[in-house]
């Protein structure tokens, strides 16, 4: 995934006492949400996706970390990842295994439309 790339966030804020997962945690479905840029629902493809980030903690560096549950508003398909601002971005650290797939086909998606 591209560094610059942005999530729009309009997400809730709930303090939560530990990091956890919830939800769909199948690695395909979480990987096609993840190439979806976490906007579209893998299983009604629907766009209305709502977030709510569980703060579990900060550092004194300032990094916070938690647990972010989007969740479909229309099928109600749920899913999590846990975050840590002081890692490697993005800061879904569960990413990181599927970043360069992810590249690799986008890559192979843009290559196909100019054919
Ligand atoms: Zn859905």
């Amino acid at each position: 995934m591209d560094k610059n790339e942005k999530i729009d966030y309009e997400a809730k804020f709930v303090l939560s006492n530990k990091q956890f997962s919830q939800g769909d945690q199948r690695d395909e479905a979480r990987y096609l949400f993840v190439k979806n840029r976490y906007k579209k629902c893998v299983l009604c493809e629907s766009d209305e996706i709502e977030e709510t980030n569980h703060v579990a903690g900060g550092r004194w560096s300032g990094g916070c970390y938690g647990t972010d549950v989007f969740k479909c508003k229309k099928c109600g398909w749920t899913t999590s990842f846990q975050y840590d601002e002081d890692s490697e971005p993005p800061c879904y650290y569960e990413t990181h295994r599927w970043l360069k797939r992810i590249e690799k086909e986008r890559e192979e998606e843009k290559e196909k439309e100019k054919e």
